[in-house]
């Protein structure tokens, strides 16, 4: 059995916060430059370059690349075999939100319910995502979710006589609607199969995985790979300003489904592609 102290788990999330809202990953800035140094549009590629700057500059100082630092997602895998000690789960991840939103500057956007709209005043309650794995580690995944990208997140239930044609259809539209308010190029989450509930978790998740990786999966990386030519074709281009760059990659999970659903959710991530994970082994 292994043992982690709340308190260690809460000054860790905190960390994260602050290093997801200032740091992006290596991934997304190798992913921009490739992406600034292919762009055929002019205006495109300034775009691209300011946009990298700008990452840079909030590196350097340790200030949030945005001015929306998010809504903190929280995703959580815990061994079996451990327990934290001094406090629960639960508790020790709202406050390491709170204590890193209120020691990194990071801008409070959580409000109490949605029809009363008070501020929470500390940005929590975070949302958590939490799966019971064997063993004993104990990893934890922050993702700070802007709301101008979130916002044009979509799900529809097909029926599976749609097909693929109407997937693909279905998720090139999701970013043309979208178009500036995404603030492209975006990062596309596509969760196919599941339920209601279930296929918008994993598109959620797919925004985690690597810029470079592909689908294990031969015929989910096709689709992921045609998916991201069709929107780089839509010409909307680094902050809809035209261009090639739309999307820097498109990653999508599926996961077994009712003979009569075929449930499709597509998730957009803004170019501040801002997460931090720790893992206790
Ligand atoms: S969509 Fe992303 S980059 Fe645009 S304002 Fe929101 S957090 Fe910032």
């Amino acid at each position: 059995m292994k043992h982690i102290s709340a308190a260690d788990i809460s000054a860790k999330v905190a960390d994260l916060c602050i290093r997801a809202c200032t740091v992006l990953p290596p991934d997304v800035i190798a992913a921009l430059e490739a992406a600034r140094d292919r762009e055929e549009s002019q205006l495109g590629r300034d775009v691209l370059s300011r946009l990298l700057d700008n990452a840079r500059i909030a590196q350097e100082d340790g200030v949030p690349m945005c001015q929306d630092t998010g809504l903190a997602v929280v995703f959580v895998e815990m061994g079996e075999e451990v327990r934290v000690s001094g406090g629960n789960l639960g508790d020790a991840i709202t406050q390491g939100v709170r204590e890193g939103y209120e020691k990194g500057y990071l801008r409070k956007s959580v409000v109490h319910s949605p029809l009363d709209r008070r501020n929470t005043g500390d940005n929590t309650p975070p949302i958590i995502h939490a799966e019971i794995v064997a063993g004993e580690k104990l990893k934890i995944v922050v993702a700070a979710k802007g709301a101008g990208s979130e916002n044009m997140s979509r799900l529809q239930m097909m029926s599976p006589a749609d097909g693929e044609a109407a997937v693909k259809r279905f998720v090139r539209e999701t970013v043309e609607q979208a178009g500036a308010s995404a603030c492209p190029p975006v990062v596309v989450g596509v969760g196919l199969g599941g339920n209601f509930e279930q296929c918008a978790l994993i598109a959620k998740k797919a925004l985690l995985r690597r810029l470079t990786d592909s689908s294990p999966n031969r015929e989910v990386a096709a689709l992921e790979s045609d998916l991201l030519e069709l929107i780089n074709r839509t010409g909307i281009g680094p902050m809809a300003v035209g261009g090639r760059t739309t999307a820097l990659a498109v990653k999508v999970e599926t996961a077994p489904c009712h003979i009569a659903s075929m449930p499709v959710a597509v998730t957009l991530q803004c170019h501040a592609a801002r997460h931090a994970e720790h893992t206790w082994e």
